[in-house]
């Protein structure tokens, strides 16, 4: 029996498990650079968390989600997405009594049952930011810029911010209503489930895949010609901070997010070298989340991001990532008695938290040296019985080829940081 991954997962080997790394690192750097810190929370919530959040109608809950009962019957979900389970520690833990705004982050998997595809898992993995606690429209700009600093870091280039307001459930009420007007005379027209989107959410209209309802969206009235004062300008105070920040954008009214729970600001990051599954995150604001699910009414503004479609786009802008980590010192020991003599220096080495490499099953000089190039170590340490007998060492800096001898315990202050 030769078993085999689960369909719509993947392993992260060891060779791209350095890449990973090294995103997940930038992402931490980035968000600390504007005080968030991180949240982790279980793989697994109570499946009405997301029942409630997400709707019961909505695909996700319907058609995508994980679920299991565990032994006592209790009804549970993979999580689908890190939202709700966020704002479910936040209420647990009472975060809202702090008085402060939490300012957080996540990395983690997320499972759907989708049909895979490229740049698409059924396990997949997310990076994303929530703040909660304020309805200042500056935090809206803010969240934005971080997702735009840490592509920025990463180095991708060809980057494209387009932002909406989905406004507010008083704002809705009217906008319900013209886009029943328009869509009226072509009910017949839309598939299934938009003949019920039609009489309950009209708003998801506007997110059917279906490409025979997806023609009507293009004149489909636009939200943001029926926002309440409030909600205008709210907007357009997001919109001159992301221009005093710096943060280029287009206004797309297209941009709705699929869950329930959004208000206000609505935005996408989109990457064009990725073809037609252009977007790389997402986010918006969520003010009627937070009670929703129990708390008490707080606003918030969070995004989410893919590592997979991240990665994706990294390769086809062209930008190299590392690899491999490279050892800072390589051991070369010759003779019985030095590769045991090696061994001390380096336990001190790897204390000191420097990482050195050892290939016992190497033994000529030869092959040692040459383990050491390819390796990409910046420095050989070199033990053969002469030095073994002077009490020395040679340290070989293998960018220079320059050697000094000097006593085992100088080796760690002659290493460059
Ligand atoms: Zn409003
Ligand atoms: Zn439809």
């Amino acid at each position: 029996m030769m078993y085999k991954i689960p369909r719509g997962t993947f392993d992260i080997l060891p060779a791209d498990s350095v890449k990973w790394q090294y995103v997940k690192d930038i992402f931490r750097k980035v968000a600390a650079s504007f005080g968030y810190s991180e949240i982790t929370t279980p793989i697994f919530e109570m499946a009405e968390l997301f029942e409630r959040s997400s709707g019961e109608n909505s695909d996700v809950v319907q058609k995508e989600m994980y679920r299991f009962s565990d032994q006592k019957g209790r009804n549970f979900a993979l999580r689908p997405e890190g939202t709700a389970p966020v704002v479910r520690s936040y209420v647990e833990n009472h975060m809202d009594k702090s008085g402060a705004r939490s300012k957080l982050f996540y990395m983690g998997p997320m499972f759907r049952y989708d049909r895979p595809q490229a740049g698409r898992y059924r396990q997949f993995y997310q990076y994303g930011i929530e703040l909660i606690g304020s309805n200042h429209p500056y935090f809206d700009a803010e969240v934005i810029a971080i997702e735009m600093n840490f592509l920025k870091a990463l180095g991708l280039k060809e980057l494209r911010l387009e932002i909406n307001s989905v406004g507010c459930a008083n704002c809705a009420k009217d906008y319900d209503e013209a886009l029943r007007e328009y869509y009226r005379p072509h009910l017949n027209d839309l598939c299934p489930d938009c003949q019920k989107r039609y009489q309950q959410k009209p708003r998801r209209l506007l997110d059917c895949k279906v490409p025979s309802c997806k023609v009507f969206r293009k004149a489909a009235p636009s939200q943001l010609d029926y926002l309440d004062e409030d909600c205008r300008l709210h907007f357009a105070e997001v919109l001159k901070y992301l221009d005093t920040m710096g943060i280029a954008y287009k206004v797309n009214p297209a941009i709705v997010r699929g869950l329930d729970y959004y208000t206000n600001t609505a935005f996408e990051v989109i990457v064009d070298a990725l073809g037609a599954q252009n977007s790389i995150a997402g986010g918006g604001r969520y003010n009627a989340l937070i009670a929703e699910i129990g708390g008490k009414d707080t606003p918030a503004i969070g995004f989410a991001g893919g590592f997979e479609r991240l990665l994706l786009a990294l390769e086809k802008e062209g930008v190299t990532l590392p690899e491999t980590v490279r050892p800072k010192v390589y051991a070369v020991a010759i003779g019985e008695e030095a590769r045991r003599a090696i061994l001390p220096i380096l336990q001190t080495l790897r204390e000191a938290g420097f990482y050195a490499e050892y290939n016992p099953e190497k033994t000529s000089f030869k092959a040692q040296m040459k383990a050491a190039d390819t390796s990409g170590a910046d420095y050989a340490i070199i033990l053969g019985e002469d030095e073994l007998a002077q009490g020395k060492l040679i340290l070989k800096n293998l960018r220079d080829s320059v050697q000094i001898s000097l006593d085992p315990a100088e080796v760690l202050h002659n290493l460059s940081q």
